[in-house]
């Protein structure tokens, strides 16, 4: 099978200690490609150099820790992702997270810079990976309104009208390898077409084993959107591989 791991955090604390063993693991279990996802400056510099040991395996988007972000940081971020741009595949996950931000003035506090990150991504002409956390409808009307690129709502978790907006505009969204416990993400592995649709782990986050989440589990993911599309796994392979790709252009 050809596996691709559309977004997973490499430079994590969790993989310290057998990187390689975990990127062995995936790609005996098929994973051609990966992509690691930095959410800070410090991750941004480690992922860098992940990039560099695994080139042609690993890329690199640059993100952020979007509950948390601070206004420094989000400097920080953008001019190493200028400095750096010819080394990355995306800008994100950036967006909006209601979920870890409840009251209205810290939402509030996150438009500005999640549009700095969308002029960020006009500038180097890079798609955007977006994180939306309880937040699906928001990101999609600030993107309706501020960006024209390729779009990827990273796993995504919105109701079905939001759904709808999303494979109208033609973008895409990931789902984790632990989709098939959630109604919302099924019911959008069947609203958007498989062409719209990308595989990912989140890694170490978001675990269909209960253990350490990692790339080369990818594969439960593959053969949860198969059994809800009534598609042979080999083939939903492809497509999610082809369609990843496409996005990030590698
Ligand atoms: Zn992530």
């Amino acid at each position: 099978m050809r596996l691709f791991d559309a977004h997973t955090h490499l430079d994590m604390p969790h993989y310290k200690n057998d990187l390689d063993k975990v990127i062995k693991r995936a790609l005996e279990a098929g994973v051609e490609g990966m992509v690691s996802c930095s959410v800070g400056p410090g991750s941004f510099r480690r992922t860098l150099g992940i990039v560099k040991k695994y080139k042609g395996i690993v890329f690199h988007t640059a993100g952020t820790l979007v509950s948390q972000l601070t206004r420094e940081d989000a400097d920080k971020i953008i001019s190493l992702s200028r400095k750096y741009s010819t080394e990355l595949v995306a800008i994100g996950e950036v967006g909006l997270d209601y979920y870890w931000v409840k009251d209205p003035a810290g939402r509030k506090a996150q438009e500005p810079l999640f549009l700095d990150f969308i002029a960020l991504a006009e500038e180097l002409e890079l798609p955007i990976v977006i994180h939306s956390r309880k937040a699906e409808a928001e990101a999609v009307t600030i993107l309706e309104q501020n960006f024209d690129g390729p779009v990827l709502m990273h796993c995504f978790d919105g109701p079905p009208e939001v759904a709808e907006r999303v494979r109208d505009n033609g973008w895409y969204i990931t789902l984790p390898a632990n989709f098939g416990r959630s109604r919302r993400r099924v019911h959008a592995a069947k609203i958007l077409p498989l062409e719209q649709i990308m595989l990912e782990t989140d890694g170490p986050y978001l675990s269909p084993t209960g253990e350490r989440n990692e790339p080369a589990n990818i594969r439960y993911g593959c053969e949860t959107l198969a059994d809800v599309l009534e598609m042979e796994p080999e083939e939903v392979a492809r497509a999610t591989t082809q369609n990843a790709r496409s996005f990030y252009r590698v």
